[in-house]
């Protein structure tokens, strides 16, 4: 996979190029990233990147030209993939895009807007898609960049161990199990009986009860989408019903 990212500040890149498992996953040569910093593509003697906006208002508003020049250079490079701008009307990030877009693309072009946000021509004529991480604002679509960048490698094949991908939380349609780690007590608190005896039937079905119990109890939406989407079995309903979460999900499951 290869991602050209626009931005005004690369270096906070260093953050997915630089540590854990994005930096190990670019070392393996599962994706590159080629970073533009469109002040490059400036012209006059201020390196201008940003003007005033037209009709007043605070604030000011990247321009066009030094964005349309970049997209022309990684466009030159072979970088065929859709343009992405980062942006808080965009369509909310979340597991299935996530999914589908390390499935379906091998390329994408990523547009970081810093200030007000870019000029609205470049967005009508190049973007193809607006993506935001949340229903908040932050200052710049660098760090939104990242988080999609990370949530996508860590699912190419061989970034992380295929089990621990497919068990994650909302891979499975549920909320992930609770983990332990040594010492077997901790302040007084010991670990689940069960994880100690390597019964690995029964540590499946513990940990598929324990999914099952804290999605019900933290996000008994994602519970009722589990259903609909046919991820639920019958022992799964049968433990709901026994630990009275069953009224969560829809009459015909019952
Ligand atoms: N004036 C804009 C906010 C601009 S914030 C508005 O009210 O909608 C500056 C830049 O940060 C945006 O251009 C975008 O690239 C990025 N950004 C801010 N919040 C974001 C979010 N929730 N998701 C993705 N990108 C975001």
């Amino acid at each position: 996979m290869r991602i050209d990212v626009v931005t005004l500040f690369p270096e906070m890149f260093s953050a997915v190029t630089d540590s854990g498992i994005t930096s190990r996953a670019r070392r393996l040569g599962l994706w590159e990233i080629h970073l533009w910093n469109p002040r490059e593509e400036t012209q006059d003697a201020h390196r201008t990147v940003d003007d005033r906006p037209y009709g007043g208002g605070p604030g000011m508003v990247m321009l066009a030209e030094p964005l349309k020049r970049t997209l022309t250079k990684i466009r030159a490079e072979g970088n065929e993939g859709p343009v992405v701008l980062f942006s808080p009307t965009g369509k909310r990030f979340d597991d299935a895009m996530t999914a589908s877009m390390a499935k379906t693309q091998a390329n994408y072009v990523f547009i970081c807007g810093r200030y007000e946000g870019i000029d609205e021509r470049f967005l009508s004529r190049y973007v193809d898609l607006e993506i935001s991480i949340g229903d908040y604002v932050i200052s710049g679509g660098e760090l939104a960049a990242m988080v999609v960048i990370d949530a996508m490698v860590r699912r190419l094949p061989g970034a992380i161990k295929e089990v621990s991908a497919s068990d994650e939380s909302f891979a499975t349609g549920l909320l992930d199990a609770p983990h332990f780690t040594r010492p077997e007590v901790w302040e007084g608190e010991a670990v689940p009986e069960i994880l100690l005896g390597g019964h690995h039937e029964q540590i499946a079905r513990w940990t598929r009860e324990k999914m099952l119990e804290k999605t019900a109890k933290l996000r008994p939406d994602l519970l009722k989408a589990a259903q609909a989407a046919g991820q639920l079995d019958k022992k799964d309903l049968e433990f709901l019903k026994k630990s009275g979460f069953i009224g969560l999900l829809t009459d015909e499951s019952v």
